[in-house]
C-alpha cells in the first residue's frame, strides 16, 4: 500500500506547505494561524463586523440629527433673515445628507462583501 495517503489529523500548512497536526492552532514554522480551530478568534471577528456595522447605523442616524438640525437652522434662518443660520444650515444639511449616503453606500458594501 501507498504510504503516501493523507493521514487523518494531518493537514498542511497554507503558509508553507508543511505537515502540521489538525490539532494545531498555528504553524510553528511559518506562524500560519488556522482560524477555524479557534471558535475565539471567529467570535472575535464576527463582533467585530456587528460593531462595525453598529458603527455606521449609529453614523447614519448621527447625519439624520444633522440633516434635521440643518433644516431647523435654515427655517430659523430664512424666518430672522439670518444670513449666518442659514449657512450654517446648508451647511449642516449637506454634511449630514453626505454622510447618511455615504453610511449607507459602507452598508450595503459591507453586506455584500458577506
Ligand atoms: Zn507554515
Amino acid at each position: 500500500m501507498n504510504s503516501k495517503l493523507p493521514e487523518e489529523g494531518i493537514r498542511n500548512c497554507p503558509g508553507c506547505n508543511r505537515e502540521l497536526s489538525d490539532k494545531a492552532t498555528e504553524c510553528l514554522m511559518c506562524g500560519h494561524k488556522f482560524e477555524a480551530a479557534n471558535p475565539d478568534r471567529e467570535r472575535a471577528k464576527a463582533h467585530k463586523a456587528l460593531k462595525r456595522k453598529n458603527r455606521y447605523h449609529s453614523m447614519a442616524y448621527l447625519a439624520m440629527v444633522l440633516v434635521c438640525a440643518g433644516a431647523l437652522f435654515i427655517y430659523f434662518g430664512r424666518k430672522g433673515s439670518n444670513e449666518t443660520f442659514l449657512l450654517f444650515g446648508y451647511g449642516s444639511l449637506g454634511l449630514g445628507a453626505a454622510s447618511y449616503l455615504w453610511a449607507r453606500a459602507m452598508m450595503f458594501v459591507h453586506k455584500k462583501k458577506k
